[in-house]
This record gives structure tokens, sequence and C-alpha cells, in this order.
């Protein structure tokens, strides 16, 4: 539109603003004086609320405007332009040094895609109501049984112990086992951090092992050369909603006797071999914070067939209180429990775990097939002998030049991505319990995760396509 049509001199009368912006349809007229220098804006809100203030249609414009106003200057970068934007003000005046009216902006904002996104559509809000009402909003309550026993039941498993969040389940698994000063537990080089760290809270000693090429899950030949005569314990993690390679991981226990605890943090649903992970381990844990497939918020949950390691969690999670005599203490133990209000939401989540995943594994399809063409884009394996993943979030490798320049073209159009995760390895903290990890290191560097949810159209995945192509060109 031109600009024209913005203009609105300064002795016109309000009749003849109303006129300009009723012909612009932008709820905005600029005033300039005979120079065309601007003087004022004036907004169909400051006209009414002339109005109302008992000044009349023939009244000067003067009445109306607002003198001191937001505008940008000619050759001001975008970045800068943007900032001058807000919920009240859309259409703003350009000018000139010498405040001349010769342009106007206007900002659509674009609606931000997020990286991962809770999706409560079901009978969350309901459970969650009924919890609330029913006063039971702390850590009792039939929520948290019915939650403790949906998921169990959907991965295999004979009982959950629900827990305050993943991390706290996975500290509350090896604790369980008896893990502690002098042990050995191996961790894969690329995961998130509460892996390890729930290892260092037992004072065991973590000792940190390479991923797989293919899979980028640990390497069960890492594993093999990493085993000492201390080592008790290996947290296989299924990353990215990869399995790991069950197969010869569980092989491998069995050879040194050594437990497996699963950390199915961010593959819930995912299968080995037809089996779910979480089936595998003689514990296995699972986180449900807001980014995971299926959310409580904050929350987590132990699975196990074992009738001693569920009482023996059940005790440690509470406080390490005994169940015959209350408020006698046997073991030092945590407060590690789960609210009814988020085990409402949980059980909730677990009646559309299947349905979450269908979308998210069509979201993936979609991805492939619009990226797989891209030469330089790498996608996450699919289909390794045995293993049917789950999509957490889309994951893509490219090459290391590349890959920061990605995730910061595709977060200035508004689109968020994420780096692949640290190793261990490089990390101050941790690089000292770390075993030689030279595949993890390469890929963590080539790899973004994509956003991943039920949002993502087919047209938000042709324009990640179109704004990787412009890096990789
Ligand atoms: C999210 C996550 C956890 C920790 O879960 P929280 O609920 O955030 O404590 C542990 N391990 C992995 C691999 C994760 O992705």
């Amino acid at each position: 539109m031109s600009i024209e049509k913005f203009l609105c001199l300064q002795d016109a009368t309000i009749k003849d603003a109303m006129g300009i912006i009723n012909e612009n349809a932008k709820g905005i007229a600029f005033v300039i004086d005979d120079q065309k220098k601007i003087v004022g804006v004036v907004t169909d809100g400051d006209i009414r609320r002339t109005l109302l203030n008992e000044h009349d249609m023939q009244a000067s414009i003067q009445k109306a405007m607002q003198s001191d106003f937001v505008y940008c200057i000619q050759g001001e970068s975008i970045d800068e332009a943007r900032t001058k934007f807000s919920e009240d003000v859309k259409v703003v005046p350009v000018v000139d040094v010498e405040m001349h009216v010769i342009d106007y902006m206007e900002y659509y904002p674009n609606l931000r895609v997020p990286l991962a996104q809770p999706e409560l559509i079901g009978n969350e809000y309901k459970y969650l109501f009924d919890a609330f009402s029913s006063t039971w909003i702390s850590s009792i309550g039939g929520y948290i049984t019915r939650f403790e026993d949906s998921f169990s039941n959907y991965c295999g498993m004979r009982y959950g112990v629900a827990t305050s969040n993943g991390t706290t389940a996975l500290h509350l698994a090896l604790m369980a086992l008896g893990i502690g000063e002098g042990d050995e537990v191996i961790v894969p080089d690329i995961t998130f951090a509460a892996t390890i760290n729930a290892v260092i809270y037992t004072g065991a000693t973590p000792v940190i092992v390479d991923i797989e090429e293919d899979s980028w899950c640990i390497d069960p030949k890492e594993i093999q050369k990493a085993i000492t005569n201390k080592t008790k314990a290996i947290i296989p993690v299924h990353i990215y909603g990869q399995p790991c390679d069950m197969n010869a991981i569980m092989e491998i226990a069995k050879t040194h006797n050594l437990y497996i605890v699963e950390d199915c943090a961010e593959a819930h649903g995912a299968c080995f071999d037809g089996k779910k992970v979480g089936s595998f381990g003689v514990i296995s844990c699972f986180s449900f914070f807001g980014n995971k497939v299926i959310t409580t918020g904050e929350g987590g949950m132990c699975l196990t067939n074992d009738e001693r390691l569920n009482q023996k969690m059940r005790i440690l999670r509470d406080h390490g209180m005994s169940k015959e005599r209350r408020y006698y203490h046997e073991v030092i133990g945590y407060n590690y429990r789960m609210t009814n209000l988020q085990a409402a939401i949980g059980t909730a989540q677990v009646e559309r775990v299947d349905e979450i995943l269908g979308w998210r594994n069509k979201l993936e399809i979609k991805y492939r097939e619009i990226l797989s063409s891209v030469k330089g884009i790498k996608l996450q394996a699919l289909n390794l002998p045995k293993r049917e993943k789950i999509a957490w979030l889309v994951s893509i490798c490219v090459q290391k030049k590349y890959r920061d320049k990605i995730i910061e073209i595709l977060k200035n159009n508004a689109i968020d991505a994420r780096p692949f995760f640290i190793p261990l390895s490089e990390m101050d903290i941790y690089k000292k319990y770390a075993k030689e990890c030279v595949v993890s290191k390469r890929i963590s560097k080539e790899g973004i995760n994509l956003p991943t949810t039920g949002t993502v159209s087919d047209e938000v995945i042709r324009k990640i396509r179109v704004l990787i192509e412009e890096v990789l060109k």
C-alpha cells in the first residue's frame, strides 16, 4: 500500500482522519505538517477516546493524536526495528533523519515453532481437576496407583514406582540395587547429564564409553572393554528414541553378572526385538518432563519385575520409612514421591500414548520425505536390525562446519532447533571418568534436533528444508 494512504495533514479534522483510517484499514494515520514532516500518529482508538471526551468530529486532529509515538528511522536494522513493535503497535511510520515520512512498516509476528510441546488434549484436565477437587493433591491418592499400574502394564512390567522426576528415578534405582562407593557404573558419552549425575550421587564411579556410529547409542564393544572387577552396572540410554542393542548388552550383563538399569527417558514405547524398552533392565527409569513423549510436568518412574526391589524403592522413595511401623526409619531415604496431581495428568497421557506415538511417527516420515533428498543431510538411522525406534525429537546430522549456522538461521526464523548433547567427556567435571570417545565427539558436533510437535505442518518442514539448503549451498 502506498504511504500516501496513511498521511493526514495537521490542520485536518477528526472526521478527515477517520476517512483516512477507514480507507487504509490499518487502524492508524500519520499526522504531518506541510513539509511532510511527521508531528504525530493517530489510531482509531485515539479517535474513539477523543469523541467520548466530548470533542466532536469537526475538532482538530491535534486533539486526538499522540505526539509521543514510535517510529523507525530509514536504514535501521531489521532487528532494531523489530523492537519497536508490541501488542499495541503493529504499524509504524518510517522517517528520514529530518523526520519526513517516507514509508511505513508493518510487523507480522512469526508464530514460533517450538522444539517440543506437551499435548494435553485427552482426559488430562478432567483427571487433574478430579484430583484437585478431591483435595488429595499431595502424594497419596488414587491416581498414583492408576498411573503406576497403567504405565508399567504398557511397558510389560509388573511394578511401577512413580517418582518426582527422571533423575530421582535413576538415583532411586541405583540406591535400591545397593550401588555405592567402590563400584563402577558404565554410561554412554552422549546422554543428558542426569544419567551420570545419578551415578555420582551414589558415590560410585561412572565410566563413560563411546557410542555406536549408526545408532548413536552406547556401543556394546566399548562396554566390554571398560569392564573391570569393580563394574556393577550398565546404564544403556535409548537416545533420541533409538533403542540400544539390547541383545549384546544383556549378553555382556549375563556373562559378567552386572545389573542393567535402562534409561528410557527419551524412548517411551520403542521396541527391541518386539519387546518394549524398559522391559530388559532389572530396573528401568523413565522421565515425564514436559518435553518427553508423555509428560506429567515433572515426573519419573522406575519399572521392575522384582517384588523385593519394588518394595525397597517404595521405602527409599518415602523417607526410608517402615511400612509396618510409621515414623520408624529403617534406612536413610529420600522424598522422591510424585504428587497425585502429576499422576492424574500421567494417567490421561498413558491412555493416549499410542496416539501420540502415532502422530510422532507420521511426522518423522514427513520429515524424511522432505529432507532425504537434500545432499548433506544425514537422517537418524531407521530400521536397524531388531530395533523399532520412536520419534522423540526428529534428528539429523550435517557437516560440523554448518551445524551451528543452521541452528542460528532456524532460530532467526522463529524455528526452535537444538544441537545434540555435548559429550560428557568434553565437560570438565566429567572428563576424568571417560574412556576414549571418538565417535561421540564427532557426532555430537554434527547433530541437530528438529521441532517435533503435533503442530509442525508440511509447510514448516519445507521452510526448514529451504533454510538448511541456504546454509549448505
Ligand atoms: C530427560 C532425561 C533425564 C532426566 O529426566 P528429568 O525428569 O528431567 O529429571 C534422564 N536421562 C535422559 C536421557 C533424559 O533425556
